[in-house]
């Protein structure tokens, strides 16, 4: 079969997530453009009306609808990644698409209701309980948050305006690795300490957002839980210690990345074309690490160089991507005609990280 999953060992994994229709969209009209099939793990596109209509379908990982629950979402995409993080790799899920469509609702969820927690309390739910099991000893929970806007990257736990917030820098490490310098890492001990800490970075990122004008669509926000701990052998042989990682992105709006075509030559309109520019770099340069690494791991283009450098985003994560590590790409999508061209749009990014 051309498509695979989580099940079956591969290590990059794209699911699109259609969320229900909004009640503005509802008044250009009920009936849904797109719709998707969590069985055949298809999404289909209507476009026109009559003999006129032209039906695409594109295929994926996996499908969840409108109906899907966030519990689902989280136990068929990142909870089996849990598993390798507590054995010691990285892993990273993206939340990719279009302002609105549920990269937030996906990643984080509603904070105040536990059925409606997004990908990183559940994951931190996951990662506590499984610290529970006797095989494993002491053990460090840390959490970072980071915020990438214009390819500068700041450190959402860090209090304070925005000015005040120290700009960070990545370095490398001598195997070729690297890490943001001075970036804050905050020992947590419960799945609630890690609620308080996505809150925290939350506010941090309003405080940023009124003082330098700009909603948090334009910037990529990376949470991060890293796992450090010591697992006793079955048959009593010894423990040996381990470092897990799981990152998760809540990415910038897909359609900041396209021009406005307006007047450009307003100081308003310049800062924007720089925003926009930066923004299509990253997307598109995580879209071709991702594809890249897909097509090696399926032993096509094995000689490509991976672009990571491209972008900070692939920089900062270009441990985690690739290699032994997971990848999760979420791509969230709009059912309405009003969002047509954008969803598409989506789907075909999404479709090209499948490797199909
Ligand atoms: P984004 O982060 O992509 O801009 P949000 O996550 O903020 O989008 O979602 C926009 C709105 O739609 C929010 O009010 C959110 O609660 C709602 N929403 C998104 N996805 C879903 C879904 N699958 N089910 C129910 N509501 C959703
Ligand atoms: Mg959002």
């Amino acid at each position: 079969s051309k498509s695979s999953s989580a099940n079956d060992g591969s290590a990059i994994q794209v699911v699109v997530r259609l969320r229900p229709m909004n009640e503005r969209e509802q008044r250009h009209g009920t009936v849904p453009v797109i719709s998707a099939k969590t069985k055949e793990k298809v999404v289909t596109v209507v476009k026109g009306k009559g003999r006129k209509q032209l039906k695409s379908s594109y295929s994926f990982d996996n499908v969840f609808t409108a109906f899907s629950s966030q519990e689902e979402v989280f136990e068929e995409t990142v909870k089996p990644v849990i598993a390798d993080v507590m054995r010691g790799y990285e892993s990273t899920v993206f939340a990719y698409g279009q302002t609105g469509t549920g990269k937030t609702h996906t990643m984080e969820g509603s904070l105040e209701r536990p059925e409606l927690y997004g990908v990183i309390p559940r994951s931190a739910q996951a990662i506590f309980e499984c610290l529970k099991q006797p095989q494993y000893k002491e053990h460090v929970v840390k959490c970072s948050y980071l915020e990438i806007y214009n390819e500068e990257l700041r450190d959402l736990l860090v209090e304070g305006k925005n000015s005040h917030r120290a700009k960070l820098d990545i370095m490398e490490c001598k195997d070729g690795g690297t890490f943001c310098r001075g970036l804050t890492e905050m020992e947590v001990r419960s799945a609630s300490d890690v609620l308080r800490l996505i809150q925290r970075g939350q506010h941090q990122r309003m405080i940023g957002e009124t003082k330098m004008n700009k909603a948090s669509s334009r910037s990529h926000s990376l949470f991060t839980i890293q796992v450090d701990g010591k697992i006793s052998l079955i048959d009593g042989d010894g423990d040996f210690d381990f470092t897990g990682k799981l990152h998760m992105v809540d990415l910038a709006g897909s359609e900041c990345a396209k021009s406005a075509g307006n007047d450009k030559s307003a100081p308003e309109a310049v800062a924007r074309e720089r925003e926009r520019m930066n923004i299509n770099r990253s997307l598109l340069t995580l879209g071709r690490v991702i594809t890249i690494l897909k097509e090696k791991s399926l032993h096509k283009n094995v000689n490509a160089r991976i672009p990571y450098r491209d972008s900070k985003l692939t920089r900062v994560l270009q441990e985690s991507l690739g290699g032994r590590c997971k990848t999760v790409v979420v791509a969230t999508i709009s059912p309405s005609i009003t969002a047509i061209e954008e969803s598409v749009s989506t789907l075909n990014y999404a479709q090209s990280a499948c490797g199909i």
